[in-house]
């Protein structure tokens, strides 16, 4: 038999554990750690709340989840409630798949100031992530700077711009819709420190900012490179180019013509400099840029954007924990293919960085699998969940279950709002109580 802890129950954690399945059928048991009450990590808080096909895939974890030799192992943090050394005493593979839940710092002068906020804090905001929830940012100003071109900083741009209607079907909690929905933003600036060929924002989200209510983007056309250019991109590239030329090629009158409420308005060649502002966010410093062998380089041309709020949506990275090698540059743990240690392994995020699709988690699993196979044989007798349920008795650790989280889920489910899939729970506690009931 083997034993196998995954930390994380996002989707590199349950594409892992279906590998280790899949390899090993009922050779193996899995427990899945997470530090919530609550399972899928960045499906259910870093997944856009209107984008509810993408959720979908968590059924297809929940066939893993409810699998005799797949457990769910919630409301357990690995570092404080249970050490690595001491999974890797119980486990014969420790597995981290943590993601990277923490946002890359700006690093600029004023980045501190208040109405400054990373995209892990705001997106965490919206998706009510307990940690998150409480950050109440103020949406009275007329300018919000979003900073990054990647697909993060597309799903913020469009919640601040939707309508009360068009959040219709999504599950964006009420604490966020009732800020958003008293929101004076009418023009969100998106800066890209590079040119419309270098953004890292795939079609489909970017074209959804044409079809927005009372939001409209706007692109200027001497931003963008002459049109034969775009032949050398690969097509997904070209088709979000396409996209951008549309937006530069919208008429004024058509602008007239739409009731246009919120301007969405991208800035290339625009690396920010410094946040201004006594106390909280007054502008952005902004240095104009030119492009040399793809990097940005300052031309010295600075001006000011003045704003209320500013999201960066530059990147994240993954927690550190004690005793584990972490290169800090890439804000990932040191690995070799996915092996860190002997009997420990990271795999997605916490592997390779914050880049790729959900979907890309699932041959990273599958590979992590493989390697694993290649190191533990058919397992060294170690005591797996019986030794981690015991420990858990003797620290008084609330588990939370796969079962139990169904009751939460139910329950987010019943006191949803009329046009919402859930309501969820924003709040540890008051998950744990209504799982123990
Ligand atoms: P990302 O794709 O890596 O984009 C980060 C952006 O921030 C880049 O444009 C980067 O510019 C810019 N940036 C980095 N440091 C900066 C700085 N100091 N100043 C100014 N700009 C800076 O990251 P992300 O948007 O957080 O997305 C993470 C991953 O999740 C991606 O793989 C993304 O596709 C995925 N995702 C997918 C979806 C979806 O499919 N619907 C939705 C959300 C996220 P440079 O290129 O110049 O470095």
């Amino acid at each position: 038999m083997r034993h196998i802890a995954i930390i994380g129950s996002g989707p590199a954690g349950y594409y892992t554990a279906e590998a280790a399945q899949k390899q090993w059928g009922e050779e193996v048991r899995v427990d899945i750690f997470d530090r919530l009450p609550v399972p899928f990590g960045l499906i259910r808080t870093g997944v856009a709340p209107d984008h509810q096909s993408i959720k979908g895939v968590s059924r297809r974890y929940e066939t893993v989840a409810l699998s005799d030799n797949v457990r769910f192992v919630g409301n357990v943090s690995v570092g404080s409630d249970i050490s690595i050394a001491e999974l890797q005493g119980l486990y014969d593979a420790v597995v981290l798949a943590t993601g990277a839940p923490h946002d890359r710092p700006l690093g600029l002068p004023g980045a501190d100031l208040g109405n400054v906020y990373g995209s892990a804090q705001f997106v965490g905001w919206y998706n009510g992530h307990p940690q998150f929830a409480a950050l109440d940012p103020d949406l009275s100003c007329r300018t919000a700077v979003v900073i990054g071109n990647g697909n993060v900083a597309l799903d913020v741009a469009r919640i601040l711009a939707k309508t009360r209607t068009e959040f219709a079907g999504s599950d964006i909690v009420a604490h966020a819709l009732e800020v958003l929905q008293g929101s004076k933003i009418d023009r969100v600036v998106i800066l890209g420190r590079r040119g419309p060929h270098q953004i890292a924002m795939t079609p489909k989200e970017l074209g959804e900012l044409a079809h927005l209510a009372r939001a409209c983007p706007r692109v200027d056309p001497r931003d963008l490179p002459e049109e034969g250019a775009d032949a050398l991109l690969e097509p997904g590239q070209r088709k979000s180019v396409m996209h951008l030329r549309s937006f530069a090629a919208i008429p004024e009158a058509h602008r007239q013509d739409k009731p246009i409420e919120i301007e969405i308005e991208f800035d290339f060649y625009a690396a920010p400099r410094a946040i201004l502002g006594e106390g909280r966010v007054e502008g952005v410093e902004v240095e104009r840029t030119r492009l040399e062998g793809g990097r940005a380089i300052g031309t010295g041309e600075v001006y000011t954007i003045p704003a209320g709020l500013v999201i960066a949506c530059i990147g994240y990275q993954t927690s550190p924990i004690e005793g584990v090698p972490f290169e800090e540059s890439a804000g990932r743990f040191a690995n070799h293919g996915g092996r860190i240690l002997p009997g420990l392994y990271c795999v997605g995020w916490a592997r390779r960085g914050p880049s790729g699709t959900i979907g890309t988690n699932r041959p990273d699993g599958f590979s992590i699998v493989e390697r694993i196979t290649e190191d533990i044989g058919e397992g060294a007798g170690k005591a797996g969940r019986a030794g981690f349920d015991a420990l858990a008795e003797t620290r008084g650790l609330k588990v939370v279950t796969f079962r139990d989280w169904q009751k939460i889920d139910e329950a987010e489910i019943q006191r949803a709002r009329h046009d919402s899939p859930r309501e969820k729970f924003v709040d540890v506690e008051r998950m744990i109580e209504v799982a123990r009931k």
